[in-house]
């Protein structure tokens, strides 16, 4: 990959807010850097919004919304399926400026695309489906009619781990249910949302439907968004904390809201799963994003009769594994998004050695530019260690032994966090019992990677509210009207 390239790249890529269809500065003409993790060095500078940025954003989504709403749903889905097809076009755009600015590898980034691409297909098929119904009443006297309408304008935050997934799937299922949008993508990771938005222009999307703001004061400049009467839904995906500040806020203007929170996904490896396909699995659950999903695998629980022998053998992948730039050829394994996460990585595997756990491959960063750890793996990971209650987001594969199905549940279980679950064995009795057992919002069972855009998405307990993706998608961004009429035979 050339610096031209690149280069010719970040130039197309806007630097200034989308407000109402224009491309402007912040108002107080601040700007923020943006910074490939992998060198640190700076890629971008572009407009950081102030609090009056973020009110003329609302004020475009609300003045956009009367017009979209009424938009035929036929018309919506056409600029969605345009839109599909241009993401198509421009792959390879959107694969390298994610692998700039995120870290992630060209290939994991292609994978992003391809995923992020399908909410537009998806919702661009759902669109003309949010269909009601018509029903007598039960004594006869009446006709209820039960109909779909747009929520209004919405605000729309995402992280920076999938800067192109994340925002594809609130943006598709909002415009397709015939809402309105101002989006915030993280400081971090901004560029991507930005090319995505003039890539919605080029498809045909009205100016002011979607509205997009960066910022480097993210609390400041939402928090009067949320409380600002006008909006109507409220769609976050982040860490379990700030969503649940951002429901406080969101409470009182009764707000409609999704929440795709944190995760602790167990991975859960029994005496009669084939190992090959669960060292397989646990490869794409614990490195896909360099661990840096919420549906990674956070704790490996696994059958003490096999968890030598798996140990073993995903040690020796792990050790294999090439860490580098993400856009170098053949790297496995980019740097991590900042300074922080791996200080994180670093203090959760101390931790767990300090109370007994074997270090057997990697355990510590790597010496800069950029800010890569070591793809690591700990054995006999005792309970209480603080790598099994937090999030790691980082390449670190921790195996914890069990001896009885009964216990394999219980420590899977026992988290305040409920996305997901993953669950290696070949018994199919066992397979059903877990599906019953699990308390997750999904399930991988014999395999490493759940996420589809046809599936709904979404945790339980602290891992979230609502779902993104499949036929429940679009509801998050609609509402129920029921009407009653008399018979027409009365
Ligand atoms: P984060 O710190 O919670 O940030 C998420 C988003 O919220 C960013 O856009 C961030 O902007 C913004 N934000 C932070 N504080 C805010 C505030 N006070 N008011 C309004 N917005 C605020 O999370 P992250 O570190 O970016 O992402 C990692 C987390 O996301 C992990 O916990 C991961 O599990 C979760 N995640 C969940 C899913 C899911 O579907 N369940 C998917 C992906 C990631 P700035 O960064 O610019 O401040």
């Amino acid at each position: 990959m050339t610096m031209t390239v690149e280069h010719t790249l970040l130039t197309r890529v806007p630097d200034a807010l989308l407000i109402g269809g224009r491309w402007r500065p912040a108002s107080d003409g601040a700007t923020l850097a943006v910074r490939d993790p992998a060198t640190g060095a700076v890629i971008k500078e572009i407009a950081s919004a102030s609090v009056e940025d973020g009110g003329a954003a609302l004020d475009a989504a609300c003045e956009a919304f009367p017009s979209w709403s009424e938009t035929p749903a036929r018309v919506r889905a056409e600029i969605l399926r345009k839109a599909f097809d241009l993401l198509m076009e421009r792959k390879e755009d959107f694969a390298l400026l994610m692998s700039l600015e995120m870290g992630k590898t060209l290939a994991e980034a292609r994978g992003e695309v391809a995923y992020g691409g399908e909410f537009l297909r998806w919702f661009s098929e759902e669109a003309v489906r949010a269909v009601g119904r018509y029903a007598p009443s039960p004594e006869g006297h009446g006709r209820m009619i039960v109909t779909q309408h747009p929520v209004g304008p919405c605000y729309l935050i995402t992280p920076w781990n999938f800067p192109l997934a994340m925002a594809t799937r609130k943006i598709a299922p909002a415009l397709a249910a015939g809402c309105t949008v101002v989006i915030k993508p993280a400081e971090l990771t901004p560029l991507t949302t930005l090319l995505f938005a003039r890539l919605l222009e080029d498809a045909g999307l009205p100016p002011g439907v979607v509205n997009v703001i960066t910022t480097s004061h993210s609390g400041a400049v939402s928090e009067p968004i949320i409380r600002d009467p006008r909006l109507r839904k409220l769609s976050f995906t982040g860490s379990t904390p700030v969503g649940v500040r951002l429901l406080e806020q969101a409470a009182g203007g009764v707000l409609r809201t999704s929440m795709e929170l944190g995760g602790n996904a167990p991975f859960v490896v029994f005496e009669d799963a084939d190992l090959d396909k669960a060292v397989e699995g646990a490869m794409a659950a614990k490195f896909r994003n360099i661990g840096q999903a919420c549906t990674a695998a956070n704790r490996f629980i696994v059958h003490e009769s096999v968890a030598e022998e798996f140990a073993r053998r995903v040690t020796h992948r792990v050790a294999e594994l090439r860490v580098g730039r993400g856009t170098d050829e053949g790297v496995e394994i980019g740097p991590l998004i900042d300074d922080r996460a791996v200080s994180k990585a670093e203090s959760l595997v101390a931790d767990a050695v300090e109370r007994g756990a074997r270090l057997r491959t990697g355990g510590h960063g790597i010496d800069g530019p950029g800010t890569f750890f070591e793809p690591t793996v700990v054995t006999d990971v005792a309970a209480g260690s603080d790598i099994l209650r937090e999030e790691i987001f980082g390449p670190v594969l921790a195996i914890v032994p069990f001896s009885t199905e009964d216990e394999a549940v219980a420590i899977a279980n026992d988290t305040e966090y409920g996305l997901v679950s993953y669950v290696y064995t070949e018994s199919l009795s066992r397979g059903q019992r877990m599906i019953e057992r699990l308390a997750t919002g999904m399930m991988g069972l014999n395999m490493g990677v759940v996420s589809n855009a046809a599936a709904p998405f979404g945790g339980w307990k602290m891992s979230g509210l609502g779902r993104e993706g499949g036929a429940e998608g679009i509801h998050e961004y609609l509402q129920t009207k029921y009407t009653l009429t008399p018979s027409p035979f009365a």
